[in-house]
């Protein structure tokens, strides 16, 4: 004999972005209803901007917000404790671009490889540059 489910499973409304893993509809809370992507993680040592010393061991996690009254997406960077950062999707893609092709990061990625100082030629063998 074959059995027939008496009641439909629940099933989360479906969202109009296909990078959002929140099950709407499920959600406790209105702010758990923010769209949100997976989102990426990587071991990473962050510091402040002016900051000094080796920063401090954290996991950054790069995903994808938009919450119901924003009228675009955010490239969202987490790190840790409560510190995050949004930036537009035009500035993240500008961003990535930076991250691919500019040449002073490409030399600081050269020089993380051992090979110091690959643009720059003024500089002693620490980096300072006179
Ligand atoms: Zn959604």
């Amino acid at each position: 004999m074959e059995r027939v489910p008496t009641e439909p499973p629940t099933q989360p409304t479906r969202c109009r972005f296909v990078w959002c893993t929140t099950e709407h509809g499920r959600t406790v809370h209105p702010d758990d209803e923010t769209h949100r992507s997976a989102g990426v993680g990587f071991a990473a040592r962050v510091r402040e901007g002016g900051g000094r010393g080796p920063g401090v061991s954290t996991e950054v996690e790069v995903g994808v917000v938009r919450r119901d009254d924003d009228d675009e997406s955010w490239v969202a960077l987490e790190f840790g404790a409560g510190s995050s950062v949004a930036i537009d999707l035009a500035a993240a893609r500008t961003l990535g671009r930076l991250l691919r092709e500019d040449p002073d990061l490409m030399a600081a990625f050269d020089e993380d490889e051992g090979s110091l100082c690959a643009v720059r030629t003024s500089c002693d063998r620490d980096g300072r540059h006179g």
